[in-house]
């Protein structure tokens, strides 16, 4: 692993928003928080200041709400066609394109991760999102239905329609691709959307809005509160005047946000945890599944719903293929995430680094040996080394649980039965992937995984058409594709005798 310290030119428009106290956009307005409160938002590589933040509660919470049902109800939006509302989603997704550079560039200081993956991944994905959910926003249509009621004709059909207002709220991860994952689908079908930014990072969202109101989306329809979890979050996940919350995060939070959306019975979606199996045959080509497992964890410093944390590797080339991974790791070029040779950055916050660090110490407490990394690094920023843990047991902590960091378990498998019920025995159900030569038993394996993706000879392979989410504790509903539409649209169905 080698370190950098050659941090580039910010863009001036990147150190002038910085250089303000940033406001929330309620109706149309940035204004301050009603209690005038603000909070700091954190460079993951220094520890220091990078902006201050009006902080979102309760109060600040229930003014987007009602902004956003005033939109939705009246003005402009419940009348604007649908040919419209893609015309302004591809706006958004030109002017997103016009402030690449400085969208990455803001996304790399407020979340750490390398300014060469904002560049080449997130970016360039949230451009790709609202252009394939413009192209939904006219393709929204019902059915004819034929009724065999005696006695009577009848002409009956459905009409879809959108849910009304939209809590969402989402996780520091993957800040704008959320927001875009999020805001997307709902705008395609003409909900209105009060979006809650994660905490650790919610700058790239604010300049977002900007860009939304530059775009030409009419006041009120996109509402954007920063604040912390159990104030802001909480808030809206309960609030009566809210018909849908959309949420990606923890599992346990998750299970707060379905019991606070029970108060009104709103629509719920959730995007949750994982323990995702990534499964190496001995007939796999060794050429990609090593990188490709190496890539599976260490991705996002391991900051990844769906990372492949658990790695099994069939006994008769385990050796071969957690050396190989250890030894992808020698690669790495550590450093913050604004230099643009970095490609393993820090960890997005001190609690996050405690959190990664506490695993660490529990797996070498109960016997697992690193085979590579397994201690934090030293100095400024929140940095921990890539691990790999062998010498692991199934009740392990480091195996059961989400660690969310670069740290995967190694665990040897003699037979397929046997390694799909290794990968299935979780509570988790979001992803999971297979390295095989051999096509029949990847088909057979995918279809007893029980996973909402799996991948065959690659990982983390995403796009705006393909539906995404969990089973079991990952999640309820699919977001992404036709079926993020259904998340956002209610049936209504017209029967008429005639
Ligand atoms: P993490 O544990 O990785 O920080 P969380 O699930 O806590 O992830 O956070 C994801 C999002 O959920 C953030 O926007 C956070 O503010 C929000 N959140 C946290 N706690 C709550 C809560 N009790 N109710 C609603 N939202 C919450």
């Amino acid at each position: 692993m080698a370190t950098t310290a050659a941090p580039i030119q910010l863009e001036n428009s990147v150190t002038e928003f910085l250089g303000k106290p940033r406001k929330m956009l309620i109706g149309g307005k940035w204004v301050e928080a009603a209690s005038g409160k603000t909070f700091d938002t954190i460079n993951a590589a220094t520890g220091e200041v990078l902006a201050r933040v009006a902080e979102g509660d309760r109060e600040d919470i229930d003014r987007a709400v009602q902004a956003a049902r005033r939109a939705f109800e009246q003005g402009p939006w419940p009348e604007t066609p649908p040919s419209e509302r893609a015309r302004l989603l591809w706006r958004l997704s030109d002017l997103v394109d016009q402030h690449r550079e400085e969208l990455a560039q803001l996304e790399t200081l407020d979340n750490g991760k390398p300014l060469f993956f904002s560049r080449i991944v997130d970016v360039p994905t949230v451009i790709e999102v609202f252009r394939y959910m413009a192209g939904w926003a006219t393709k929204v249509e019902g059915n004819t239905i034929p009724i065999s009621m005696p006695g009577a004709k009848y002409f009956a059909y459905t009409l879809r329609e959108p849910v009304g207002v939209a809590g969402q709220i989402i996780p520091w991860n993957f800040p704008l691709i959320m927001a875009a994952w999020k805001l997307a689908p709902a705008l395609a079908v003409g909900c209105t959307v009060v979006l809650k930014p994660a905490e650790q990072t919610p700058l790239t969202a604010l300049r977002l809005g900007e860009l939304i109101q530059e775009a030409g989306f009419p006041d009120g329809v996109v509402n954007i509160v920063p604040g912390y979890g159990e104030t802001a979050g909480a808030a809206l996940a309960a609030h009566p005047g809210v018909d849908k919350v959309a949420f990606t995060g923890s599992t346990e939070v998750g299970k707060l946000i379905a019991t606070a959306a029970t108060g009104n019975l709103k629509k719920v979606s959730l995007e949750l945890g994982g323990k995702s199996p990534n499964v190496v045959f001995a007939d796999a080509d060794l050429d990609s599944a090593i990188p490709g497992s190496a890539n599976a964890i260490f991705f996002n410093q391991g900051q990844i719903c769906t990372a492949g944390s658990r790695l099994f590797v069939h006994k008769s080339i385990f050796d071969k293929v957690v050396d190989g991974v250890a030894e992808q790791t020698k690669h790495f070029t550590v450093g913050p995430g604004i230099d643009p040779a970095t490609n393993l950055g820090p960890l997005v916050s001190k609690e996050q680094l405690d959190r990664v660090c506490g695993y660490l110490e529990s797996g070498a407490r109960e016997g697992a040996k690193a085979v590579v990394g397994g201690r934090k690094i030293g100095g400024t920023g929140y940095f921990v080394e890539p691990t790999v843990l062998v010498d692991v047991k199934p009740q392990m902590k480091v195996v059961r649980e989400e660690i969310f960091g670069p740290v995967v378990t190694a665990i040897p498998f003699s037979d397929p039965d046997e390694v799909m019920t290794f990968a299935n025995d979780t509570v988790y159900g979001l992803a999971s992937a297979i390295w095989t030569r051999d096509l029949s038993k990847a088909h057979r394996m995918a279809a007893k995984l029980r996973a909402g993706t799996v991948w065959i000879n690659c990982y983390n392979v995403f796009d705006p058409a393909l539906p995404f989410g969990g089973y079991k504790q990952s999640g309820w509903g699919r977001e992404m594709g036709h079926a993020a539409l259904e998340l956002y649209t209610e049936t209504k169905s017209v029967c008429a005798q005639l």
